[in-house]
């Protein structure tokens, strides 16, 4: 055996990867199903030095001991059928990382199922895309610790490293680093939904043309709202259609696609019980507008009059500081509705998550990669039992500071008739979590009434039921 990692599956994400890994100092091991892939990387590579193998049998006696293979498949029933075949020539002892999108509970029931034969299986997220792959992901490994002791060492060679530090981290055992990679895709929508709201409010508001409001975000990139996603709108919104002459933005279909992480995020969330109302917004935005029936269907419906629709913003930088404000709140809403639902399922899974660990390893290589995660990290290492992120003194203030231009525009964008779910949903919260009394009392009184679901008391300890359909009499239940 000459190679120290394999790599199963040669397609963009899994090439790439493997060449990162033979440039960090790993001898690699490659195999693909179709031979095509692994010759040709081979060729194309030959500085990588690849070991390439043409059969399981191969590629297992081509890696040292313990046997440490990454598969790269396309997720589901192809990360299945690689497993399988991995467990027929692994021995116990051997390591197993499922590198591809899977969904945590495929992890969780797949790590089961391979530790029976003795074999560790490691779900790791792997975020960043194709350039991450190549030049330095974010990584979010689950699995055992025994597989941790030899992976690691592997995975920080590879990944992105922000301020020093490798982003990579042990998540937790099983499922949990798909789980942390599950969160990172849902707070990525959030976030890109939040940018989009904010360009389509300085465009509609103050008419600034797409290269303008390029600026603007380039603009922003240099401050508190620094990170990738704002870096690339900045580019996106500068490009022209070479066909037509028109901001390519004008000419891309207003259908926003989904490959289902954000969904899975969601469903998770509701299942777990945390109101991850802003992250939910933007995946219910994507699928708005996705609905093309519906929206033609829509289309002549009341708005507001014209006159107060396009250019209404009377000052024009007044609103664009504003709509900075309102993105910068909305996102440490979404960031710590985020950080909640990592926290539910840790205690629901059973698994020890570092909530700072996790947003260390996001400050490089992933698509949310930003400044703002050190503020993530601080407040995390200030208290690490921290029930609500966006209460920590410095998320805390922040709000504090922005709301005034927050509440301004969600009123803005309600009065002109702008949809903005993101913003206003992440107010809403906001408002919701701060409220001293909220009209869920009202909610628990109709429920008594029409399911004697019964309600607790402001008042005194116990559980009440009025009889709602007799003399309206309370009863305490024992
Ligand atoms: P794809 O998801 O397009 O998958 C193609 C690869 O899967 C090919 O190597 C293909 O082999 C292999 N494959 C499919 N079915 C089987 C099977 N039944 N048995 C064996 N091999 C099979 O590749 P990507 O590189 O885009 O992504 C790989 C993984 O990484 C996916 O899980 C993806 O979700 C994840 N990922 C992708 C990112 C991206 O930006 N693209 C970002 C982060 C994660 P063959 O050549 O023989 O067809």
């Amino acid at each position: 055996p000459v190679a120290d990692i394999g790599v199963v599956g040669l397609a963009v994400m899994g090439s790439n990867l493997a060449r990162n890994l033979a440039r960090n100092g790993n001898k690699v091991a490659i195999f693909n199903r179709s031979p095509e892939k692994t010759e040709h990387l081979v060729v194309e590579h030959p500085e990588a030095e690849f070991v390439p193998t043409f059969t399981y049998e191969e590629f297992a006696a081509s890696l040292a001991r313990p046997r440490t293979a990454i598969i790269m498949v396309k997720a589901g029933a192809g990360t299945d059928a690689v497993i399988d075949e991995l467990v027929r020539v692994f021995e116990p002892g051997d390591i197993i990382v499922d590198g591809g999108n899977a969904h945590f509970p495929d992890t969780i029931r797949r790590e089961k199922a391979v530790r029976e034969t003795g074999i560790n299986f490691v779900g790791a997220g792997i975020s960043g895309g194709e350039e991450g792959a190549l030049n330095g992901p974010s990584i979010m490994p689950g699995g055992s610790d025994e597989a941790w002791v030899t992976l690691g060492p592997i995975l920080r060679s590879i990944a992105a490293i922000a301020e020093g530090e490798p982003c990579v981290t042990h998540i937790g055992h099983d499922g949990a680093g798909h789980f942390v990679k599950m969160v990172h895709n849902g707070i990525e929508y959030a976030d890109m939904q939040l940018i989009a709201e904010a360009y389509d409010l300085i465009r509609r508001g103050t008419g600034k043309t797409p290269a303008q409001i390029a600026d603007v975000f380039a603009e922003w990139n240099t401050g508190e709202l620094e990170s990738y996603l704002v870096e690339i709108t900045a580019e996106v919104l500068r490009q022209n259609d070479a066909a037509t002459g028109e901001a390519l933005v004008d000419v891309i279909l207003d259908e926003a696609g989904a490959k289902g992480t954000g969904a899975w995020t969601v469903q998770t969330a509701l299942d777990l019980g945390v109101p991850a109302s802003g992250i939910a917004e933007a995946v219910f935005a994507r699928s708005l507008s996705s609905q093309r029936g519906q929206r033609d269907a829509a289309v002549g419906l009341p708005g507001p009059a014209p006159a107060e629709h396009e250019g209404f913003a009377h000052d024009a930088e007044t609103f664009v500081e504003q709509v900075r404000l309102a993105l910068y709140a909305s996102k440490i809403v979404a960031y710590s509705q985020g950080f909640d639902i990592i926290r539910a399922g840790a205690a629901a899974y059973d698994w020890a998550i570092d909530l700072g660990a996790v947003s260390k390893i996001w400050r490089g290589g992933c698509i949310i990669r930003a400044q703002f995660l050190n503020r993530i990290a601080d407040a995390y290492a200030a208290q690490p039992d921290l029930p609500l992120l966006l209460a920590a003194p410095y998320f805390a203030e922040a709000l504090g500071r922005a709301q005034d231009a927050w509440r301004e525009v969600v009123t803005v964008a309600a009065a002109s008739g702008i949809p903005a779910p993101a913003f206003a949903s992440s107010l809403a919260y906001y408002d919701g979590l701060r409220a001293d009394r909220l009209p869920a009392a009202l909610v628990q009184g109709q429920r008594d009434f029409f399911g004697a679901h019964t309600y607790r008391r402001v008042d005194r300890p116990g559980v009440f039921h009025t009889e709602w359909s007799g003399d309206r009499s309370e009863t305490q239940e024992s």
